[in-house]
C-alpha cells in the first residue's frame, strides 16, 4: 500500500483536529492515519505474505517496475496482489464497516478516497491489458478462512498459466 506524498502531511493535520474531539467510537480517518504512521508493513499485508509462505507460495514484494506497484507478484506466472486498506482504498462492499466515509470534513475525504478507487480500478485494468492477473485482498477479508481461499486461488491461477519466464 502506497500513498501519494499529499497524503502524508493532509492526513496528519486531519487528525491533529480529530484527535482533540473525544469519542469511543473509531472513526475510520483515524485509523487509517494510525496505519499509515505505522508504515507500509501494514498488518493485513504482512498477514497475507505469512500465509502466503507458509502455504510455499514465493511471491516478489513491491514490483516498482509495475504499474501501481503490486504489494506481491509472482512475476513468472503474472500474478499481482494488492493487499488493499478498506478506509483508504474504499471496499466497495456494503457491509465494510471499515470503508465507511468519515463523519467530518466529508468535502476533504470524498475526493481523495474516490479518487483512490477509481486510481486502484484503472491500474488493474492496464496490467491486465498487459496479460497480468490481478487480485485484490482487502483488509477485512484477512481471516484464516479468507486467507485459504486466497491460497487456493492463486494456486489455481498458477496451474492455469504459462509460465512467462523462468522461476528464479
Ligand atoms: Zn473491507
Amino acid at each position: 500500500m502506497t500513498f501519494p506524498p499529499w497524503a502524508k502531511s493532509l492526513l496528519v493535520q486531519s487528525s491533529m483536529r480529530l484527535a482533540v474531539r473525544t469519542t469511543n467510537s473509531v472513526d475510520p480517518a483515524r485509523s487509517a492515519q494510525m496505519a499509515l504512521v505505522r508504515g507500509r508493513d501494514t498488518k493485513p499485508e504482512l498477514l497475507v505474505r505469512r500465509t502466503l509462505h507458509a502455504a510455499g507460495l514465493r511471491y516478489r514484494l513491491q514490483a516498482k517496475d509495475l504499474i501501481g506497484k503490486p504489494d506481491l507478484v509472482f512475476r513468472s506466472r503474472q500474478i499481482a496482489v494488492f493487499v488493499h486498506g478498506c478506509f483508504w482504498h474504499q471496499h466497495p462492499d456494503q457491509n465494510c464497516r471499515l470503508a465507511r466515509m468519515p463523519k467530518s470534513k466529508l468535502d476533504f475525504w470524498a475526493p481523495k478516497l474516490k479518487g483512490n478507487r477509481l486510481r486502484d480500478e484503472r491500474v488493474k485494468i492496464a496490467l491486465e491489458k498487459r496479460g497480468w492477473r490481478v487480485i485484490e485482498v482487502w483488509e477485512c477479508q484477512t481471516k484464516p478462512e479468507d486467507l485459504s481461499k486466497l491460497v487456493e486461488e492463486i494456486k489455481t491461477l498458477m496451474k492455469s498459466s504459462v509460465s512467462v519466464l523462468r522461476d528464479t
